[in-house]
């Protein structure tokens, strides 16, 4: 029979044993090992295989094994070590604080919003797709190991995201267990008088959407997830919340404004409720929540309105424009994907249903929130509202998460920035990271921690202090390729469980499986490739020429074994018919020993599988992925990466570190014919590089050469990998500058800089650079002075200066309201200056008769080679972040641009 309500009987536990409870609480123990180990204790021995989860166990175990743990001295002492230890890790001094203390970046935010549809920190709270989610929690947990003051904020999805399995045929399967937050590691945020507390939003027809929000503690950090499976709201309210990346355009904003306004919100809810400092930056991990910028809009308007102070104790008196620059001062967008189809775009109509006087945020005009996100540029669709472009348009500060998507991005969104050259586009980047106590083996830590002691492996592995790492190398080769073995074994022993659990799922009987015992071989070069399966990220490239394939799998002297998983988007039967394909490969007798594909990709596998494996394999086309981050926990767990030079990969790679798979990129337009040669690429590699340096062993039957490489990845790779380095660039270089900007805007100041855009902005058209002329040639030895006017198209000697002198009309504005800039470089074949330099030069005089400024300065010709330089005019004030901010520049016209955009050759 069916239950008609369902409630959660939480455990007492006898008094000895409280503090486990919060240890089972505090996510901390999800990447702390002696937690872990503690909890491992707990449970009967046979349960111990599956992910541990503590709240999950401390709600089965039997009341007998709790009366024994309370009288079990030993467990007792191990017990109180792991609470105080926990209760040293959240109050004490960390990075964070010290830098503080230092001052050494201006005083630092003194609390930090970040914002992100899902966050992935672990397989016990299963709140998280792929990638984007992971690094969100990897962020959590790195900032909470080095004592940023983050408050995370996301959505609680009620059936979090689908569980996959397969059909006999090797059709994908998706499943949606529900999920009861009263049996996650979660707290309700209540009122002070018990009562749940709640955010609620306006929508049309007068309806509203409630949500209550849930508390997970990731260390240090607050994660205040949201939930609409209210029983005062109707049901299509209830369920907005009820999956992730589900449903229509509709029921993903209605998602969105819960995140972004609801977010907001719940934030301040938590700050009035527990004392928690508000806010300073505002971080949001791709489009999905910015409208956080929409909301603290509206705050700091309200409170201008009311004349009361600001709720974030922050400027008051506002209106729309000296409220939107505060915003954007204090926020952060990170844009994650070039991918299309991973931003989030909404027709013009739907949004502006969902605002304005009969819905959300009345005070606002609705034209002023859809100009924020259309895409009225070149190239743009008007009527659609992108949020990665208002995402861009609300922060002052964006960036990019590697240095190769940074530059794909500045190029991406040029549109937004026309006149600008892509280098100019004020996008930075951050290379991602991975949370190493996340995603280091134990087995791997412990070989660290009898190299260089238990206490600063944690230092060496949270905040990547390299001395620590560098005495790695002194582990011998033995220790390390032993190591290897060992964690490849328990590779094959999971991969084998999981492919019954599989086999069984999809209807074989146990009497048919006993081959299962013979898949894989602790001994064989073991290749894993493991991820999403949108279409770039090419899955099936591996079996391109399936004989060749199956030669390498099979072949005698050096095989190969290939572990793969992933899912493929619910909605997305193309990904499906992919994962098929790769199945019924696997099927195949000849080679189902050799090739595994294991259902139900996440974040419990993925801990045993990077570490199991020697090689990780990736091969997107480039430049599509991002970044990816699987191949960096699975360097620091001392597999070599073999991949496509994209995302981090790009950056990072070195011989010492695995092997580039060249990439056809830019040279193959036809696709098919791209993935011809990029796949023989893959096969030549594995068979004359991989597998015989694999199978190369000395007297000792260990691979030095292979050992070498394993330890220049841990040595040299591992520190730059860190989520602790990113989380520290993200302060230094995004958050400390966002919130000194943000303080520097006081309403006054805010204001004052609005009023100083719109004059600028409608003064603009008549801003022009009239003429441009450069004076005697100066050469350092003694030579003929040089025509006045320079070398025309002539030559020139490194070392001689120009004088340049410029004539700009500023209109209505004065020389303090812009900068003349010389730009000047190498210059390619199309004249374009492709190594600037920036030089500012100096108001001499004017205005003349007609209104025209004089501006002067030295132009040095410090490079050899063809040479060129042209002059810019933009808008210039202090609080200002980058030069392009205002999308605004003048430069000379075409016909001034051939006395200014002089050539040398
Ligand atoms: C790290 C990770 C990802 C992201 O990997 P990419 O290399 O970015 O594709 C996806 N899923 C899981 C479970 C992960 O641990």
């Amino acid at each position: 029979m069916k239950a008609i309500r369902r409630f959660t009987v939480r455990p007492v536990l006898p008094e000895p044993l409280r503090p486990l409870s919060d240890l089972a609480r505090n996510l901390r123990w999800s990447w702390h090992p002696e937690t872990r180990e503690l909890f491992h204790a707990i449970a009967p021995a046979g349960r111990r295989r599956a992910g541990l989860d503590p709240v999950r166990l401390l709600s089965t175990v039997s009341a007998e094994r709790l009366a024994e743990l309370a009288g079990d001295r030993r467990f007792l002492r191990r017990l109180a070590a792991a609470a105080d230890d926990l209760q040293d890790y959240l109050t004490g001094q960390r990075w964070y604080q010290s830098a503080q203390q230092s001052g050494r970046d201006g005083r630092l935010p003194e609390a930090v919003a970040y914002f992100s549809p899902e966050f992935g920190i672990t397989a016990a709270l299963p709140q998280y797709s792929g990638g984007l989610g992971i690094l969100a929690g990897d962020h959590l947990k790195a900032a909470s190991d080095l004592g940023v003051p983050l408050i995370g904020v996301g959505l609680l999805y009620r059936h979090g995201y689908f569980r996959q399995s397969l059909s006999r045929e090797g059709w994908q399967q998706e499943h949606y267990p529900v999920l009861d937050p009263n049996e996650l590691p979660l707290d309700l945020l209540r009122e002070a008088d018990g009562t749940p507390a709640q955010v609620a939003l306006a929508l049309p027809g007068g309806r509203q959407l409630r949500s209550l929000v849930w508390v997970a503690r990731v260390g240090r950090v607050p994660l205040l997830l949201l939930d609409s499976d209210v029983e005062e709201n109707a049901p299509g309210e209830r369920d907005v919340t009820d999956r992730l990346y589900g449903g229509g355009s509709e029921h993903r904003l209605l998602q969105e404004m819960l995140l972004g306004i609801g977010g907001v919100r719940a934030v301040r809810t938590y700050c009035r409720l527990t004392g928690h400092a508000a806010p300073e930056v505002f971080h949001t991990n791709e489009g999905h929540a910015g409208f956080l910028g929409l909301e603290r809009i509206r705050e700091l308007a309200d409170a201008g309105r009311e004349g009361g102070p600001g709720t974030a104790g922050g400027p008051v008196g506002l209106d729309f424009d000296g409220a939107l620059e505060t915003v954007r001062a204090g926020t952060v967008f990170t844009t994650h994907t070039p991918v299309p189809a991973g931003i989030d775009r909404f027709d013009r109509e739907l949004v502006a249903r969902h605002f304005g006087e009969a819905a959300e945020l009345p005070g606002i005009d609705v034209e002023r929130i859809l100009a924020l996100g259309l895409e009225t540029y070149p190239g743009g669709e008007p009527n659609c509202f992108n949020m990665a472009v208002m995402g861009l348009r609300l922060a002052q500060r964006a960036n990019g998460v590697s240095t190769l998507h940074g530059r794909v991005s500045r190029e991406m969104f040029a549109g937004l920035w026309p006149g600008f050259d892509p280098e100019d586009v004020p996008i930075v980047s951050v290379t991602n990271g991975v949370h190493a106590p996340t995603w280091v083996a134990p087995e791997v830590f412990r070989l660290g921690a009898r190299q260089i002691g238990p206490g600063r492996t944690e230092d060496a592995l949270s905040v990547g202090d390299s001395r620590r790492w560098s005495a790695v190398a002194d582990i011998p080769d033995a220790d390390v390729w032993d190591l290897r073995r060992v964690l490849r074994e328990q590779l094959v022993e999971e991969v084998r469980r999981r492919l019954h659990v599989s086999w069984r799922q999809r209807g074989a009987g146990a009497a048919e499986l006993g081959w299962i015992e013979g898949v894989l071989d602790p001994d064989v070069l073991t290749i894993g490739f493991a991820r999403r399966v949108p279409s770039y990220k090419r899955l099936t490239l591996m079996l391109r020429d399936r004989d060749r394939l199956m030669e390498l799998l099979l072949h005698p002297e050096r095989p190969l074994q290939i572990v793969v998983a992933g899912k493929a988007h619910p909605a997305d039967d193309g990904g499906k018919r992919l994962v098929q394909e790769l199945v019924r490969f696997a099927d195949d007798p000849r080679v189902r020993q050799r090739l595994v594909f294991l259902p139900d990709y996440g974040m419990a596998m993925a801990q045993k599988l990077y570490p199991g494996c020697d090689v990780w394999l990736n091969n997107p086309l480039r430049p599509l992925e991002a970044c990816g981050t699987s191949g960096m926990k699975a360097a620091l767990n001392g597999c070599l990466n073999l991949s496509v030079l994209d995302g981090w990969w790009d950056e990072w790679y070195e011989p010492d570190f695995g092997w580039s798979i060249p990439t056809a990129d830019g040279h193959a337009t036809d696709e098919n014919r791209r993935d011809e040669l990029e796949a023989n690429a893959l096969y030549e590699l594995l068979e004359q590089r991989v597998a015989p340096r694999f199978y190369d062993r000395d007297a000792d039957g260990v691979p030095q050469r292979w050992v070498e490489m394993v330890r220049q990845t841990l040595v040299n790779l591992g520190p730059k990998v860190l989520a602790g380095r990113m989380v520290r660039e993200y302060v230094e270089r995004l958050y400390a500058p966002a919130a000194r900007a943000q303080r520097a805007l006081t309403p006054q100041a805010a204001t004052e800089l609005a009023a100083w855009k719109a004059r600028v902005r409608a003064a603009w058209p008549q801003v022009a650079v009239d003429h441009v002329e450069t004076g005697a040639l100066v050469v350092d030895r003694a030579e003929p002075a040089g025509v006045p006017g320079g070398p025309p198209n002539g030559s020139a000697e490194l070392g001689a200066t120009l004088a340049l002198r410029v004539r700009v009309t500023l209109g209505q504005l004065a020389p303090d309201d812009v900068e003349v800039q010389v730009v000047s470089g190498r210059v390619d074949e199309s004249d374009r200056i492709t190594d600037a330099t920036t030089v500012p030069l100096k108001p001499t005089g004017g205005p003349d008769l007609e209104g025209r400024w004089l501006y002067e300065g030295p132009l040095a010709l410090d490079r050899t080679g063809s040479f060129g330089y042209t002059v810019r005019v933009l808008p210039a004030h202090r609080l200002l972040a980058s030069a392009a901010e205002m999308g605004l520049l003048a430069v000379p016209s075409e016909a001034t641009g051939e006395e200014a955009g002089v050539l040398m050759r």
